[in-house]
């Protein structure tokens, strides 16, 4: 199997590619990434002299580079590459759209062209807009994305289903909650709350802190996306989730409680605009139609997070100095 990762040098795309190269060692990977400033090659260290792994420095807007690595006996690609951060969104709306939809509708272009196998789009829950108190978002939940973020997945996600309707393309769509773990960059609620907290700084809190999130554990989301990128159906969307709704604040006391730090570095700020007040996924879907089933329960995998981001200083702390940022040469390697 010959997969194109996109994305691959940032949180969940590193993740992911150093799951299935762990998994599946004879799969060659082929990982495309702008290396953004959410893109790091200190992410991958553990994989990136293996014969089977490429990296190539490149962006998904790029026609003729996408071209050049689907036509050279690719089979699926995953796509990951994305502007992901809301508060950015809010910024400078224009590049989420750039590479989120543009980006994807490049990539699928050009898988459809190859005649590739298979196209999985990595997705959010974030597209189905704001939920009330009850109630959860299945796969039929209408899109209504409410921040520029979510409105462009949501666009990426609209232009796999019609290439599915129009051209008969085998794509999938996941649509996940919020991923915590190692090597999340700390712009990120939990990654931003442990540095914070270990640095005794005030913890900046978004409006009354009562915003809710359903969280899982990023290898949770790797080994759904394993699944189905083997066995999911073709046109299909799985919703992907940890069944763990927490506030906010129950994040951000979790970490404090952990760190035995006080309640009294928390510091309530004027909230985003357009800012969800609940998501919740229903993901029953993807656990009885592909056996889907999460590893992690939250309280282990909160406390193995902020045990990795104490054991690992130096790659936090080349983020916070910028030295991280390195070029790589474009390496188009025997894929
Ligand atoms: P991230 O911001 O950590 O990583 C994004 C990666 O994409 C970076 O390595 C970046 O360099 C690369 N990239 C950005 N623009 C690119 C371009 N034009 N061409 C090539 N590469 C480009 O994001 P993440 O948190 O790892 O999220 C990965 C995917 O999962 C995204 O599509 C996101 O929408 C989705 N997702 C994220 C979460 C979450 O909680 N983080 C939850 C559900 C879904």
């Amino acid at each position: 199997m010959n997969v194109l990762i996109t994305g691959g040098a940032g949180f969940i795309g590193s993740n992911f590619v150093k799951y299935l190269s762990n998994k599946y060692p004879h799969y060659r990977i082929t990982n495309l990434d702008a290396l953004t400033y959410a893109g790091n090659l200190e992410n991958l260290k553990s994989i990136d002299t293996l014969p089977n792994y490429t990296f190539v420095k490149g962006n998904i807007l790029d026609s003729s580079l996408v071209d050049q690595l689907c036509g050279q006996g690719i089979d699926i690609v995953l796509n990951f590459a994305a502007e992901s951060h809301v508060d950015r969104s809010i910024e400078d709306p224009q590049l989420f759209i750039k590479t989120n939809v543009l980006g994807t509708q490049v990539l699928l272009d050009s898988a459809k062209k190859h005649n590739l196998r298979k196209f999985v789009q990595i997705s959010t829950d974030e597209v189905y807009g704001s939920l009330g108190p009850t109630g959860l978002f299945t796969e039929k939940t209408p899109l209504a994305p409410n921040s520029p973020y979510s409105a462009s997945k949501a666009g990426g996600d609209l232009l796999v289903r019609s290439y599915h309707e129009t051209f008969g393309m085998n794509v999938n769509i996941t649509r996940c909650s919020n991923n915590y773990g190692p090597y999340q960059f700390p712009e990120k609620l939990i990654p931003l709350m442990i540095l914070r907290t270990l640095t005794d700084q005030p913890l900046p809190i978004y409006g009354d802190g009562l915003n809710v999130r359903d969280w899982l554990y990023v290898e949770d989301h790797c080994s759904a996306i394993d699944l189905v990128m083997h066995q999911g159906i073709s046109g299909e969307v799985y919703n992907i989730g940890g069944n763990n709704e927490k506030t906010n604040l129950e994040i951000v006391r979790s970490i404090l409680q952990e760190l035995n730090k006080p309640e009294s570095l928390i510091n309530f700020v004027q909230d985003r605009p357009g800012h969800d007040r609940r998501y919740g996924i229903d993901a029953t879907k993807i656990r009885t139609e592909l056996g889907w089933k999460p590893k992690h329960h939250f309280e282990a995998g909160i406390q193995a997070t902020i045990q990795w981001y104490l054991e690992n200083r130096t790659w936090w702390e080349r983020i916070q100095s910028g030295a991280y940022r390195q070029s790589t040469d474009l390496q188009v390697g025997d894929i």
